[in-house]
């Protein structure tokens, strides 16, 4: 079965900007340096979540959906897409969250109070009970006679990764136009469906660049584990079975770039978030990109890319989530 048959909601402005990046290649006296923007994915002020939508919402209203319950933390920005795409959509939505209602509106938050989303608090700090609480919120809908869809955290469903599926496409396009052969993709890996769908796309139609994860909470084994199994299951929802034992591309995940934990920026991560900044007029985020970048920079000055490599960094958005830090840049 080919991606273009399977339901789709057009949602974001596609393709996203390919760009290129001179002056952070020069402050860190590097390789190439393209930056795909998909923090101008266009939806809501944009991010990765929006290609994920546009299969995730299709089929829910293709299964008839009038209610989406979907889940994660105050300032995520998955929440944040699923609430605009909702009310762009026409579609009721629940946001579950853990933990209690934060003391100040700021970023994603107050975002999604502008949206006018029903927001659900856990009382728990426990990241993984939200995804039990959006089954049984689903739940509670149905019985109460409302056709309720529920998407998991991060959107990371096999349906939802085919949006970075479709990705691999439409970056290759970009690249063959530009004459360009890139030799790594860098991204950021939270709950592992952005990498899984780019992963199964370059397993489809091999590239020439390899693929490096960096994640910001799972450990490295488990991101692996997940994206493997994510990916087998997109294979098999595009029915090509075949292909998951025939490929070798490349792929790694790195997990020493964590810091304290998801969500706590270090020095490392308000760095490069100063020097995407400070040389490219490019805001990162403090959850995801800041702490992808922060790897890649690493990574870089550690030797383990070549200075005659092009390495394409996936922006997956999040900026939004600065303005909860306010505090950092104004002492
Ligand atoms: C969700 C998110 C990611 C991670 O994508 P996954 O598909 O969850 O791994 C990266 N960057 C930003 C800004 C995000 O919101």
């Amino acid at each position: 079965m080919s991606i273009a048959t399977l339901p789709r909601i057009r949602l974001a402005e596609l393709p996203t900007p390919l760009e290129e990046l001179p002056r952070l290649s020069q402050a860190l006296g590097g390789p190439r340096i393209l930056f795909k923007r998909d923090d101008f994915t266009g939806l809501g002020l944009g991010g990765n979540k929006v290609r994920k939508l546009e299969f995730l919402l299709a089929d829910a209203k293709k299964k008839g959906a009038e209610v989406i319950v979907s889940g994660a933390g105050p300032q995520s920005n998955h929440l944040r897409l699923v609430a605009a795409a909702c009310k762009k959509l026409g579609l009721d939505v629940v946001l579950v969250m853990h933990g209690s209602e934060p003391e100040v509106r700021q970023g994603n938050f107050l975002l999604d109070q502008i949206l006018d989303a029903k927001i659900i608090f856990t009382g728990s700090s426990d990241r993984s009970e939200v995804d039990l609480r959006i089954n049984e919120v689903a739940e509670q809908l149905i019985k109460g006679g409302r056709r309720a869809y529920a998407i998991p955290r991060g959107g990371a469903s096999p349906i939802g990764s085919l949006g970075y599926v479709h990705f691999v496409s439409e970056l290759q396009s970009q690249l063959d136009q530009l004459k360009i052969r890139a030799n790594h993709l860098i991204c950021a890996v939270g709950s592992c469906g952005t990498l899984a769908g780019i992963r199964a796309g370059v397993m489809l139609s091999p590239v020439s660049y390899e693929l490096c994860g960096i994640t910001v909470s799972r450990p490295k084994a488990e991101c692996k584990a997940r994206i493997e199994s994510l990916g087998d299951q997109i294979v098999h929802l595009l029915g090509h079975e075949g292909v998951t034992t025939a490929t070798g591309v490349g792929w790694e995940v790195h997990d020493g770039y964590i810091g304290p934990g998801y969500g706590i920026p270090d020095e490392r991560t308000w760095d490069a978030i100063r020097l995407l900044a400070r040389t490219e007029g490019i805001f990162l985020d403090p959850v995801y990109t800041g702490k992808a970048a922060a790897g890649m920079i690493d990574l870089i000055r550690r030797g383990q890319f070549k200075s005659s490599d092009t390495l394409i960094f996936l922006h997956t958005g999040g900026s939004p989530a600065i303005f909860a830090h306010a505090d950092k840049f104004t002492s």
